[in-house]
């Protein structure tokens, strides 16, 4: 899909978190890499011309799980589980478990990891 598709999508979906993201307006510039929350508890992957929505889902379960952006250890009450769609799958999901607090599991990931989950996220089945 082309950028500005992408683009015009997160504006029709997600106003308020495209005017954040893009204070330019559709056709303002965009950031390169941002995780943002969304709408409905979700998140939006932001990587350069690419956007992923992370969809969430309810906790189940109990247990510790591994936070895929921090890789920290982390119980099931303070991880939020997520889906994200398989780029050229239709129908197929990827599911990922994060932190709940976003700020400290961002600062110690750091935007390396960031990227790197952003890659895992869009890689083909
Ligand atoms: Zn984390």
């Amino acid at each position: 899909m082309a950028y500005h598709n992408e683009k015009d999508l997160l504006f029709e979906l997600f106003p308020a978190t495209a005017r954040r993201l893009f204070p330019g307006g559709p056709a303002g510039a965009p950031p390169t890499l941002a995780l943002c929350p969304v709408a409905g508890g979700g998140l939006a992957l932001i990587d350069g011309d690419r956007l992923l929505e992370l969809e969430p889902l309810e906790q189940a379960g109990r247990g510790s799980v591994m936070c895929e952006l921090c890789s920290r250890t982390v119980s099931r009450s303070d991880a939020l589980f997520y889906r994200v769609r398989v780029p050229s799958a239709a129908g197929r999901w990827r599911y990922l478990a994060l932190c709940a607090k976003r700020s400290g599991c961002e600062s110690v990931a750091g935007s390396a990891r960031l990227k790197r989950l952003a890659q895992r996220l869009q890689q083909p089945v």
